[in-house]
């Protein structure tokens, strides 16, 4: 019985299905590539250097106004 596969696939399930879960959460940013390793929000400016797409936003909830 390949009861580790069964396990591995759901734990594969699981982990897309929370990625999913966090990343819309945070829908409202819009990261873009503007080069390598930068990344910029299209939506609130925010400026990050990462590998991957960040999922969160960068925005501050006290920026100067
Ligand atoms: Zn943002």
């Amino acid at each position: 019985m390949p009861v580790l596969l069964i396990l591995l696939l759901l734990g594969v399930l699981g982990y897309l299905y929370w990625k999913r879960a966090s990343t819309t959460l945070t829908r409202d940013c819009r990261w873009r590539r503007i080069g390598p390793g930068q990344w910029r929000c299209a939506f609130c400016g925010a400026e990050t250097a990462s590998q991957d797409s960040p999922l969160m936003c960068l925005r501050l909830p006290d920026e100067k106004s």
